[in-house]
């Protein structure tokens, strides 16, 4: 069902009708907390050497509050991230509201530094039937790991990702990645890393590291459209407040708090429908986080079959996925993209 809440301001003759905005977010990050174990370079928020910034945004959110959002996004069935700029482990809520997210049918994703995957945590995430996790790797050695992620504990990540295969045996849940995010200290390990993962993992996701206000290294059409995220994501921080995008992990917009109102009034309130409707009208300028933002363009893929593999690609990320793995890619957990389509080709 799509909603279309009146324009903030009367369009001119000239201008697009509002594209239709589903009636919840199809997709909410909760961030349980604000929490991590790295200080990764890279890490909008954590990398920052503004340690004031990064003091305001910590905290935890409440499970009640956690709840509170469950309840009101639950009939529109969304995707589950239940972190923002944490590992999600660590926050102290996160094993009972993936319980209760499981309890509820409704689909939860996580992306992980694969630290705490030991066999406990991993036969935990098997058992709730976890759909979906994504383990950060970045590198192929300790040396680059030390270089990305500032630590050289390659082996411990190897072994959780090997702990969630074990734990999940002959299950098809979950859906077990890795990811490496490509910058200058590890792009010369890219193509071992994807030689490495796509045999073992069911998906292998390659992006570009987010660098002052934009995605390193990616060529985007020339003609600029509005960013899907402003109608397929609600991130909601620690403390009930909506940005517009993941991204702004230090808050410079405020779109509501769903904690004081509703996730419906912040997702189809005025300043929402305002940002929506600036993308529209080609004036990225008035959103100083859009403006020269490049990560519109993760929403135009072309899909590719070549060795086994299902290759879907962007300007901003490329997925490797295992056609032999494709099983547990489905419904809330395709995030927004197309279902794979392998008639008529060798992936049959
Ligand atoms: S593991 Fe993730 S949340 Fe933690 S510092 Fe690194 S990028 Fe940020
Ligand atoms: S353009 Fe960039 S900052 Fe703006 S909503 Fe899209 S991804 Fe987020």
């Amino acid at each position: 069902m799509t909603h279309k809440p009146p324009k903030p301001t009367p369009a001119a003759a000239s201008e697009p009708e509002p594209l239709p905005v589903p009636e919840l977010p199809p997709r909410v990050i909760l961030d349980l907390a604000t929490k991590c174990n790295l200080r990764c370079a890279m890490c909008p928020v954590w990398g920052s050497d503004d340690e004031d910034a990064i003091e305001a945004a910590k905290g935890i959110m409440a499970l009640e509050n956690a709840k509170k959002v469950l309840d009101e996004v639950m009939a529109a069935k969304p995707l589950i991230h239940p972190a923002l700029y944490g590992e999600p482990t660590l926050a102290p809520s996160f094993k009972a509201v993936v319980r209760d997210v499981k309890a509820r049918g409704l689909t939860v994703a996580i992306n992980t530094n694969g630290l705490t995957l030991h066999p406990e945590m991993a036969e935990f995430l098997v058992e709730i039937g976890l759909d979906s996790i994504s383990i950060s790797i970045d590198a192929v050695t300790p040396e680059t790991l030390m270089k990305i992620r500032g630590i050289d504990k390659l082996a411990k990540i190897e072994t959780g990702v090997a702990n969630m295969l074990r734990a999940r045996g002959d299950r098809t849940v979950p859906r077990i990645g890795v990811s490496f995010t490509t910058q200058e200290q590890n792009k010369h390990e890219e193509a071992a890393f994807i030689e490495k993962w796509t045999p073992i993992v069911d998906v292998v996701r390659i992006g570009h590291v987010f660098l002052d206000g934009y995605f390193q290294d990616i060529k985007a059409p020339e003609k600029r459209v509005p960013c899907n995220a402003l109608y397929l994501t609600m991130p909601v921080h620690n403390d009930g407040s909506v940005t517009v995008c993941c991204l702004d992990g230090f808050k410079e917009t405020n779109m509501g708090n769903v904690f004081e109102t509703s996730v419906k009034e912040v997702w189809l309130g005025e300043k929402f429908q305002e940002v929506r409707r600036w993308h529209e009208t080609d004036q990225y300028d008035k959103i100083p986080i859009c403006q020269k933002c490049n990560g519109w363009v993760q929403y135009l893929f072309e899909d590719e079959v070549r060795d086994g593999l299902l290759i879907r690609r962007s300007p901003e990320f490329v997925y490797y996925n295992r056609i032999d793995r494709l099983s547990n890619w489905s419904g809330q957990l395709l995030g927004g993209h197309p279902e794979p389509a392998l008639e008529d080709t060798d992936g049959n």
